[in-house]
């Protein structure tokens, strides 16, 4: 039988992608053995050898987490997927979900919780400033939430949310944290048991260095309770961590079929915490923390200042630089681009004022950092060159 519509002509082509340094807000470029790993033979996803794979992987992110929760595992979908894991299984209807916002990602959040029925309400922060323990005590006694959520890592204004003694904080007042760390995770302390955090996720492709589309994610005991004791079934069947859990192997039951595995990003997301098993955590704290310093006297001399005015408040893994008068900053990454280097512009509230340079994972190295510092100059220089008619001088 013939078919109604003919094969897409570009098909017949092979697949081109160039090679560029990714030094935007994510996907950082990955290690060769861990894009290797995602070419290795396909298994079924129930089969031992695969099983083994997902329970390496499990101990990886309980080390990367910095907890022993059981229910500790891997979302199949990216960041936002982690996010909307978390907050469906904590949430209930006419729950309050207090939600901290200074960034995009506290309004993707309340976003998310408001589709779940969540009682929304929101303490909020201008662009490149963060939360006290004062500012969120103050709020939780205000709306009595049963969640808080804190963004670590405020990749679209580079800044870093404390957590140490937050966790405690809501103890006290009956809540429970639930912290994104998909900007930050690797390349700034975080400490999940230490700091009391109930819930934590992360993305695949940023400091970890491993491709989009797997978002490890963790619960401890008193979110693990909270889910037990819902009156109402969790409102996504893929994101139901009872299910998950047991596909996951968490429980003392036998595994049964949820969905299937993203089998090849599984096994790059095991080699990708591997090397960050081998690095070690403090190692990879340091060397963003490293990378970051240079790029910020970097960026003093040629006259260009972080949004962040506070150095305490500078995220490691993401930089924002404030776009000078007079740049037009589409301009500047275009050039960029051209050069084969990515740089981001802003997102959210900070879309056209910053730039954004992401130093992560395999890119948070010296070598890089100098060669972003290089071609942002470059292109600025280029952007803002002259006009003649013929063009730029
Ligand atoms: N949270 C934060 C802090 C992020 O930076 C990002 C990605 N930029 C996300 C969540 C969403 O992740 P993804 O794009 O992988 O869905």
């Amino acid at each position: 039988m013939a078919v109604d519509y003919q094969p897409p002509q570009c098909l017949s082509r092979p697949i081109e992608v160039p090679s560029k340094l990714l030094m935007g807000a994510g996907p950082s470029n990955a290690a060769e053995n861990v894009l290797k790993a995602g070419s290795l033979p396909l298994l079924g996803h129930l089969h031992t050898e695969f099983t083994q794979i997902m329970d390496d992987v499990k101990q990886g992110i309980q080390y990367a987490f910095q907890t022993t929760n059981t229910l500790t595992l891997a979302i199949s979908g990216t960041g936002h997927a982690g996010m909307e894991a978390a907050l469906c299984n904590l949430i209930e209807r006419n729950d309050v979900v207090l939600i901290g916002i200074n960034g995009i990602w506290g309004e993707r959040a309340a976003d998310m919780a408001n589709r779940q029925g969540a009682d929304v309400q929101t303490v909020t922060k201008v662009a490149g400033e963060n939360f006290s323990l004062a500012d969120i005590e103050a709020a939780l006694l205000q709306h009595k939430p049963a969640v808080l959520f804190l963004a670590q890592g405020e990749s679209s204004t580079g800044v870093v949310q404390p957590i140490e003694g937050f966790g405690a904080l809501c103890t006290k007042h009956n809540c429970l944290l639930l912290v994104d760390t998909v900007a930050s995770l690797g390349g700034e302390p975080f400490y999940m048991d230490r700091w009391q955090v109930d819930v934590v996720y992360t993305g695949s492709q940023k400091v970890l260095g491993a491709p989009p589309g797997t978002a490890p994610i963790s619960f401890g005991p008193r979110a693990v309770a909270k889910i037990a004791g819902r009156k109402t079934p969790i409102s996504s069947f893929y994101f139901d961590m009872n299910w998950l859990g047991n596909y996951w192997g968490c429980d003392s039951q036998p595994r049964k079929y949820h969905h299937t595995a993203p089998i090849s990003s599984i096994y790059a997301l095991r080699e990708a915490l591997a090397l960050l098993a081998n690095e070690g955590l403090e190692n990879s704290w340091n060397r963003h923390r490293q990378s970051r310093d240079r790029l910020i006297s970097g960026l003093a001399k040629l006259n260009l200042k972080p949004l962040a005015s506070e150095p305490a408040n500078r995220l490691t893994c993401i930089t924002a630089i404030q776009v000078p008068d007079g740049v037009d900053w589409k301009s500047v990454t275009t050039h960029a681009m051209s050069m084969r280097v990515e740089i981001a512009g802003g997102l959210g509230p900070t879309a056209g004022r910053i730039w954004r340079v992401g130093l992560m994972g395999q890119n948070a190295t010296d070598e890089r950092v100098d060669r972003v510092l290089e071609v942002l100059a470059e292109s600025i220089k280029s952007a803002t060159a002259p006009v003649t008619v013929m063009g730029r001088l």
